[in-house]
């Protein structure tokens, strides 16, 4: 191995090929290194993916480090994964207008510690109009329906009103036979949104 533009004469090292190796000959103390990373984008990450144009001014207060440009070459893949963020939702101008017109429902868990009865899941209703909430605890996720059901009787039957709209993610617990059909029969508008959005 000779370094770029010199010849056999002035090898570096001389290796012996043994299979798919070579062997050096002489002593080989030093690993060799070959560096495809330029320096900038090497302490951009050592330094927690700092701003490149903090490069420089890091390098000269900081003792050990190269001299470092403010130059960064394409677009870095731990940043763009890490530091974009999502444009926040338009605001809903949708709120309900008169008592039941518009009930959102979630479900939570499974919870990491069990309660002392057994519950790991809580389903809850809240009151788009009063903001109210109601919390049911589950031991399954199937229980919704029946929680729902209880829930539907239970607010009706003090309001004397009926349930207009439900809103809800699209997790199965709310899109079950079970849970479709207890909303057809009471004429309830379904809206559902995708799951883990607000
Ligand atoms: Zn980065």
């Amino acid at each position: 191995m000779w370094s770029k533009g010199r010849s056999f004469d002035n090898a570096v090292v001389i290796g012996f090929q043994e299979g798919c190796l070579y062997r050096l000959k002489g002593k080989a103390e030093q690993a060799m290194v070959q560096s495809t990373v330029s320096p900038s984008k090497l302490w951009h990450q050592r330094l927690a993916h700092i701003h490149y144009k903090a490069l420089p001014a890091v390098s000269k207060v900081v003792n050990g480090l190269p001299e470092l440009k403010d130059g960064k070459e394409g677009v870095c893949r731990g940043c763009a994964k890490g530091k974009n963020v999502k444009n926040s939702f338009p605001g809903s101008d949708s709120r309900a207008k008169r008592i039941l017109d518009i009930i959102h429902s979630d479900v939570c868990g499974q919870m990491s510690t069990t309660s002392l009865s057994g519950y790991v899941y809580y389903v809850i209703f809240i009151h788009d109009y009063s903001r109210k909430c109601w919390i049911y605890f589950l031991k399954a996720k199937d229980e919704v329906s029946s929680k729902f059901k209880e829930f539907k009787e239970m607010i009706e039957n003090h309001s004397e009103k009926c349930i207009k709209t439900l809103r809800s993610d699209n997790g199965g617990e709310f899109t079950s036979n079970e849970f479709s059909e207890i909303c057809k029969k009471a004429g309830i508008k379904r809206e559902l949104t995708s799951p883990y959005n607000p």
